[in-house]
């Protein structure tokens, strides 16, 4: 019942561009039901130009003791051009490029491993963060989009028991240009040519970037919001991407939704709620303790009163846990109960994590969980589980351990 795209095929292709060494796990793994909300405080990244505003960033190169100006052209390489080395910053003098690529262009991620699934269509990167923590984001090209789908910390605080990163408990939160910087190198990816399935093999650009990596974006609020600011805003000062293009998905910190809501940027909100009733929710996404069902599809709701945008539910279907009919049409009736229109439901066959007991569902029960929803007139669109096999799906990303 899928209107998306057909779901993996074998891997194609791995490549290791370095040794990829063993990280040390610097978090223990949480207690079932226990959330993490403050990140642990650890040593901060270096800045870089993605941190900072127009404004800032100016005012930083003159305190390196550089001409104002020079913020600008740094931006043109890092955000229109997307340069990759500094030797192609051919308008900067040699005399002060190497200092100002030193304090504001740092390299903040650097690449460990890539691997490509569905034809090398996905490709899943691991980067390796300063202080040696690993991350993954994972590029997916179709016809008519890229899409890139990011972490926002390193590892989670959530705890969902389903989710390969939820597992790994919160090591700390990344900042806004760690967060950027993964949008760039897929657009530099892209551009090399490195990802399969354009047409005539032409390079497209990441259209779309959803904070469905490893992480709750909204637990980091300040960082995940800053770099939605240098994702759209118009190049040079940003990659000037489209904010309708942008999706943050989140378990439902009630209060961060409402303020991202009056933030005044025009991107998609997603809300894991997984059932429609508290007992349930409350084992399978642990901060339904603190907001419940109602609560949270509340907020989804004002969220989309405030925006006009409309708020997509995401279901993870695990098989016997639920999937039962009865839920699908509580969920339906939930929705109903708000408004017409708002909100569409997205189905996602559960994606297996190691040493998990749970699975996805039998095709023939999302079928019917789908057909229950539409019924009751609920736009319903099962997800692909594009790069399950390189455990590069939704909720499999675990780089810490990996
Ligand atoms: N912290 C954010 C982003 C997490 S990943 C959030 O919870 O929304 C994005 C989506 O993948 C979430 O809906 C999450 O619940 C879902 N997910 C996690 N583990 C999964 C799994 N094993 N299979 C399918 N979806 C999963």
């Amino acid at each position: 019942m899928s209107d998306v795209e057909p779901t993996t095929a074998p891997i194609a292709a791995i490549s290791t561009s370095a040794p990829v060494a063993m990280p040390t796990p610097s978090s223990a793994r949480p207690k079932r039901g226990e959330l993490t909300l403050a990140a642990p405080r650890g040593g901060k990244p270096p800045q870089h130009l993605a941190d900072l505003d127009p404004a800032e960033r100016k005012a930083a190169v003159e305190a390196l003791g550089h001409k104002g100006f020079r913020a600008k052209q740094l931006s043109t390489h890092y955000f229109e051009r997307l340069v990759e080395s500094p030797q192609e910053m051919s308008d900067l003098p040699k005399a002060i490029r190497d200092d100002l690529v030193a304090k504001l262009l740092p390299q903040l991620l650097t690449p460990v491993r890539t691997l490509a699934a569905d034809n090398g269509k996905t490709v899943k990167s691991v980067y390796r963060l300063h202080d040696g923590a690993l991350v993954e984001s994972v590029l997916m090209r179709y016809p008519k989009r890229v899409t890139i789908c990011i972490s926002s910390q390193v590892g989670c605080g959530m705890n969902c028991p389903f989710c390969a990163t939820g597992q790994e408990g919160l090591t700390r939160n990344m900042s806004t240009a760690e967060i950027v910087e993964q949008v760039v190198q897929a657009a530099r990816l892209l551009r090399r040519g490195e990802v399969a399935g354009g047409a005539e093999g032409a390079p497209l650009r990441v259209s779309n970037v959803v904070f469905m990596g490893m992480g709750e974006a909204l637990a980091n609020y300040g960082a995940a919001v800053g770099a939605i600011r240098r994702i759209t805003d118009p190049a040079p000062d940003g990659l000037g991407m489209s904010a309708r293009g942008i999706t943050v998905s989140t378990v439902g910190l009630v209060p961060a939704m409402d303020k991202l809501a009056a933030e005044g940027i025009p991107l998609t909100l997603a809300l894991s709620l997984h059932a429609p009733d508290d007992k349930l929710r409350n084992e399978l996404v642990p901060i339904n303790t603190r907001w419940s069902v109602d609560e949270a599809i509340d907020a989804a709701y004002r969220y989309f009163q405030v925006t006009g945008r409309r708020v997509s539910i995401e279901y993870a279907l695990i098989r016997g846990m639920n999937d039962q009919g009865w839920r699908a049409e509580l969920l339906g009736t939930k929705l109903n109960a708000r408004g017409r229109g708002w909100v569409h439901v997205n189905p996602i066959p559960l994606n297996p994590t190691p040493g998990s007991r749970w699975t996805a569902s039998d095709p023939g029960v999302e079928r019917e969980f789908v057909r229950r929803l539409r019924a009751l007139g609920v736009p319903t669109t099962v997800r692909d589980t594009r790069g399950s096999d390189i455990d590069g799906a939704c909720g499999q990303l675990a780089a810490a351990t990996a």
